[in-house]
């Protein structure tokens, strides 16, 4: 394990990805060498895993990649960390994110963009894109990341691997510094899909201290049943207008497949996907102006000594030179969204829209067992080329915020390239059918 490790941070020190944000060089290091001496029995005992900023990790900086939280170092372990050391898992170090996870390209990072293993120009997708950067780039095995509206998935579909949001519940929120709460949950990037499956045993399963959280069923021991007889639904809203055509013929390519291995597929609809990104948007933007309230200086990150003045003054500009732009642009839309007079106009109609998404698929899934889409209408661009048109990188979550407005489950995979760049297939499952997800993901790999 100490030999492995070493390589690793030896990887991740030649390399150009900027995927970390925090090494954990020295503690990993010690674990690995007692590992080595006394081999523990942990479903991933020695295994090095890389974690997501936004993840609490005690005694380790969890910054959200912002300025504001810089240097904060928790107390305290999220319940997945708990879970993961429980099992035995080393953490190998924090990394780099869109800047409190607002972003599909990790640009909006107070540390500089992340760097996509495939072609170092582009982007490795966001918001959890150093999580899938150094598991694309051999920098670590395997990584959690969260996703809000995409962000464990998109980053996997540009990245090559595979990623997964599991069902709203299924894994304690916990030490995850919140977004949007109502709509995140942590997830694997990994190689492979059976090593998603064994990180989902480890970190799935109810903790009383997230009050939406619920008991897991056991995904390892049917991974391999195959998917002969399951029926797929082919969503038609999320095909042809604005869907490169690459990505469009990888995934009828990958439905082919899963047809030949004994899945039959038929078209569905989902009638309210046109209303998905404004909902998701406005609902979390509100969240979020909300749940960053917190990060006054005051409480966490970023106050100097000597420097304060009356309340308004010193919180304004604790604010104005801790946070990014897009956090920003955020929290003043969400503020807007949520202030008296026009929370019925915005937030209100949003939580509507919400619903009548939910129940589409609610609908699609008395006729299928599973959907398949495309995660990203388009490969991963190059960095600098959106940053400056927000709305173009909001366009872009159109298949992967439906899924989190629902709180459904849903897996990225690698089905072909554009070029150089990967593809991703997305098969979307109904409320807790991860086995099902994870099964049609094995057999399709
Ligand atoms: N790109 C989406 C956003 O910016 C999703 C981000 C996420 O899942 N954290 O909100």
């Amino acid at each position: 394990a100490e030999e492995y490790l070493s390589q690793l941070y030896e990887r991740i020190e030649r390399g150009k990805l900027n995927a970390f944000t925090t090494l954990a060089r020295e503690t990993a290091l010690r674990e690995a060498k007692s590992f080595d001496q006394n081999p523990g029995k942990g479903l991933l005992a020695g295994v090095p895993i890389a974690i997501k900023e936004c993840i609490s990790t005690k005694g380790i900086e969890s910054n959200c990649s912002s300025r504001i939280l810089q240097g904060y170092i928790p107390p305290y372990d999220a319940h997945v960390i708990e879970r993961l050391r429980a099992e035995g898992a080393i953490i190998m170090g924090k990394t780099n994110m869109d800047e409190f996870a607002m972003g599909t390209s990790t640009e909006t990072s107070a540390f500089g963009p992340t760097r996509n293993p495939w072609d170092i120009d582009c982007v490795p997708g966001g918001s959890s894109g150093g999580s899938a950067a150094c598991v694309a780039g051999g920098e670590a095995p395997c990584s959690l990341g969260s996703d809000t509206g995409g962000s464990v998935r998109c980053p996997a579909s540009f990245c090559g691997i595979v990623g997964l949001k599991p069902t709203y519940g299924l894994v304690s929120r916990y030490g995850l510094i919140a977004y949007a709460n109502s709509l995140e949950q942590i997830g694997p990037l990994t190689r492979t899909v059976k090593d998603t499956a064994l990180l989902l045993e480890v970190i799935a399963g109810h903790d009383w201290r997230d009050s939406t959280s619920a008991e897991k069923s056991s995904y390892l021991p049917d991974l391999d049943r195959g998917i002969y007889g399951m029926k797929i639904g082919i969503p038609k809203e999320y095909f042809g207008e604005g869907v490169n055509e690459k990505v469009e013929k990888s995934v009828w390519d990958a439905i082919s497949v899963l047809e030949g291995l004994g899945a039959s597929w038929q078209e569905v609809s989902l009638p309210h996907t046109q209303y998905a990104l404004a909902a998701y948007y406005v609902i979390a933007m509100s969240e979020a102006s909300s749940n960053l309230a917190r990060f006054d200086g005051l409480r966490y990150g970023l106050r100097q000594a000597g420097e304060d003045r009356d309340w308004h003054t010193t919180f304004s500009e604790i604010r104005s030179k801790g946070f990014g732009p897009e956090v920003k642009r955020r929290i003043l839309l969400g503020t807007y969204a949520l202030s008296a007079g026009y929370y019925g106009r915005y937030y209100l109609k949003a939580l509507k829209v919400r619903t009548l998404i939910k129940e589409d698929f609610l609908q699609a899934f008395k006729q299928v067992d599973l959907l398949a889409s495309p995660t990203m209408p388009i490969p991963a661009f190059r960095i600098g080329e959106r940053i400056n048109d927000p709305l173009s990188l909001y366009k872009a979550d159109i298949f992967t915020v439906p899924i989190n407005l629902a709180g459904v489950p849903a897996i990225s995979l690698p089905c072909g390239f554009a070029g150089q760049l990967p593809i991703g297939l997305q098969l979307i499952g109904p409320h807790f059918g991860e086995a099902a997800v994870l099964q049609a993901a094995q057999a399709f790999e």
